[in-house]
C-alpha cells in the first residue's frame, strides 16, 4: 500500500532517548502529518470496519490517540487500558513492574475486542492487556499497533494471538 511509505517516513525517529543506545519512535510528528494520520487511521478502519468489533481498548497513552478514531469511525466504543492509579473501581493485572488497568464495568463477557497502541516492543504491554480482556471473558480478536520492532520479538509474547502492524522499527 504506497501510503505505508509515507506514514513511515513521517515517524521521527530519536537516537540515544529515554536512554543510550535505545532508537525512540516518536509518533507525534506523523500527528503533525495531516494526510499520514487520516491514513494511519483509515488503514486501520479498512481493516476492521466489517469485523463486529464492539471495543477498541486503547493502552496508555499513545493508544488514546489511535483508539478513539478508529474506535468512532467502526461504531465501537473506547475503553482506555489504564495506568495504576487512575480509575476509581477497576480490574488491574501486574506485568513485570508495570501494572495495567481497566474500568469494572467498561466491556462485557462475548465482546469482541481490538486492542491498539502506537508500538510493541517486547510485547509485554499487548499481553498485559489480553490477558486483562480475557480475565473478564472478551474475545480479543486481533491487536494493532502503528509500528513493531521485531528484532525484540514481542509478537511471540502473544500468545498466538494475531498482530496487524503498519510498519517496522529498528
Ligand atoms: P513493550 O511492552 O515492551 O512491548 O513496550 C511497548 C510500550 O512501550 C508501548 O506502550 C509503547 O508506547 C512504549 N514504547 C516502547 N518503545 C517505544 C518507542 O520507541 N516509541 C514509543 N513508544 C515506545
Amino acid at each position: 500500500d504506497p501510503r505505508i511509505a509515507k506514514i513511515s517516513s513521517a515517524i521521527r525517529i530519536i537516537p540515544d532517548f529515554p536512554k543510550p543506545g535505545i532508537m525512540f519512535q516518536d509518533i507525534t510528528t506523523l500527528l503533525l502529518d495531516t494526510k499520514a494520520f487520516k491514513d494511519t487511521i483509515d488503514l486501520f478502519v479498512e481493516r476492521y470496519r466489517d469485523q463486529n468489533i464492539s471495543v477498541v481498548a486503547g493502552v496508555e497513552a499513545r493508544g488514546f490517540i489511535f483508539g478513539p478514531p478508529i474506535a468512532l469511525a467502526i461504531g465501537a466504543k473506547f475503553v482506555p487500558m489504564r495506568k495504576p492509579k487512575k480509575l476509581p473501581e477497576e480490574y488491574s493485572l501486574e506485568y513485570g513492574t508495570d501494572k495495567i488497568e481497566m474500568h469494572v464495568g467498561a466491556v462485557q463477557p462475548g465482546e469482541r475486542a481490538l486492542v491498539i497502541d502506537d508500538l510493541i516492543a517486547t510485547g509485554g504491554t499487548l499481553c498485559a492487556a489480553i490477558k486483562l480482556l480475557e480475565r473478564v471473558g472478551v474475545n480479543v480478536v486481533e491487536c494493532a499497533c502503528v509500528i513493531e520492532l521485531p528484532e525484540l520479538k514481542g509478537r511471540e509474547k502473544l500468545g498466538g494471538k494475531s498482530l496487524f502492524i503498519l510498519v517496522e522499527g529498528e
